[in-house]
């Protein structure tokens, strides 16, 4: 069985995560994707709680055959470590595909025991607007493939800005975790 791996603060999830997904399933002949929202994301400043953030990831796959949700990062006490979960997860590396976004692979050098990452896992990048393969392969210290596909200009910090501004939201995420987050008030 073939699994992608998606890890995430979702923060909160969107279409591009799907996407991504999507298109991972597709080109690389995937079995399954594996969502991971993150415990504590010790880079970021999230004030949402695991559980909001776990239940609106949960909704944007619902009716989905082939994605999943894993709770293994549920744990805001300590910052979440990419390197634990894989280590955790024990999957087989011929037949497990971390996917991530261009700008979270360029970062990847400061997380935590980074090195070790490409023990567990293979990767699969999904390009961002303004970020060009020559950057990718100056600062990406692993093999990856890229996952083919036009840029997706959306971004987690880009709807909490629409969310602010009382925005439509209706292109960036589906309507059902739009009602959990106004029913909620999660932001
Ligand atoms: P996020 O913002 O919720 O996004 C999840 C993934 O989707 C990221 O790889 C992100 O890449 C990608 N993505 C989002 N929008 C996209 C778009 N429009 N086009 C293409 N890709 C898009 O998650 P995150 O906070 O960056 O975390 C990602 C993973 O990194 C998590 O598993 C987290 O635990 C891990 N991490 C680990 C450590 C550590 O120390 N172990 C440190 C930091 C992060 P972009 O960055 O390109 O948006």
């Amino acid at each position: 069985m073939k699994v992608g791996i998606l890890g995430g603060t979702f923060d909160p999830p969107h279409f591009a995560h799907k996407e991504i997904a999507y298109r991972s399933l597709n080109q690389f002949n995937l079995d399954k994707v594996l969502f991971i929202p993150t415990g504590f994301s010790w880079q970021k400043d999230s004030s949402v709680s695991y559980k909001k953030r776990y239940a609106m990831t949960s909704l944007l796959i619902e009716n989905e055959s082939r994605f999943e949700i894993s709770n293994i990062e549920n744990n805001q006490d300590e910052p979440t470590y990419t390197a634990n979960t894989l280590e955790k997860l024990s999957l087989d590396k011929d037949c497990s595909f971390f996917i991530l976004g261009a700008d979270a692979a360029l970062g990847i050098k400061s997380w935590h025991n980074y090195e070790i990452l490409d023990n567990f896992v293979q990767f699969l990048i999904a390009p961002r607007p303004d970020i060009n393969i020559t950057q990718i392969e100056e600062y990406f210290p692993f093999d990856y493939k890229i996952i083919s596909g036009e840029e997706l200009d959306m971004s987690s910090t880009q709807i909490r800005s629409f969310i602010t501004n009382n925005r439509s939201l209706t292109a960036h995420l589906p309507e059902n975790v739009i009602q959990f987050i106004q029913e909620e008030s999660v932001y």
